[in-house]
């Protein structure tokens, strides 16, 4: 053999210009902040994967990382507290204020669920999937707990704060037959400080 075929062809390493964001490193509820910040038209369109994923790319450069992890939050915790009918005045209004368009941020959402199903998402961003906060004075106010109605025997009952009291509630699901993902442990650890609002 020739000493000179051993030498490796140099391979080019192409430069990043600054961080690069992909879309599988953010939650579904970051990537429907993300599109609604984008230049993504409101109406009811498909799109292709490519264009949705630039999109994404594109909100995330003009908000930052930070705030759309701080949006996508808020985001999700009022979805939380709207499907139980726990949504306040005021929480109503900051949600309003952040996302004005209802209708666009409807858009963002089933685009940004298109996006999670073809994409999927990485471990870690799967970790801390779920991830929700108040902006506002949650009904718990802080306690986990909302009195939900007044029994004759029992007294008043409580419901579990569906944004507060998340992983119990999904440890009482898994009480209940369904399958209980450990991963939920690590989701809750008291540092992830969004959990505690
Ligand atoms: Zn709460």
């Amino acid at each position: 053999m020739m000493p000179g075929t051993l030498v490796k062809p140099l391979v080019r390493v192409p430069v990043q210009s600054g961080p690069t964001v992909r879309v599988q490193d953010l939650t579904g509820a970051e990537r429907a902040v993300a599109l609604y910040a984008s230049d993504m038209p409101s109406g009811r369109r498909r799109h292709s994967s490519e264009q949705v994923r630039e999109w994404i790319v594109q909100g995330v450069e003009r908000l930052g990382v930070e705030e759309i992890r701080r949006r996508g939050e808020f985001f999700y915790g009022h979805r939380l507290l709207e499907l139980h009918g726990l949504v306040t005045a005021q929480i109503q209004q900051r949600h309003e204020q952040r996302f004005p368009k209802r209708g666009r941020l409807n858009v963002a959402d089933q685009q940004a669920a298109d996006n999670v199903y073809g994409d999927r998402m990485s471990e870690a961003t799967r970790l801390r999937n779920g991830t929700a906060a108040v902006d506002g004075d949650c009904p718990c106010r802080g306690t986990r707990y909302i009195p939900a109605f007044y029994d004759e025997d029992c007294g008043p009952v409580d419901m579990l704060c569906p944004v507060h009291a998340r992983a119990e509630i999904r440890r009482h699901r898994a009480g209940y037959g369904q399958t209980f993902d450990l991963r939920d442990d690590v989701r809750h650890t008291p540092r992830h400080t969004g959990e505690q609002r």
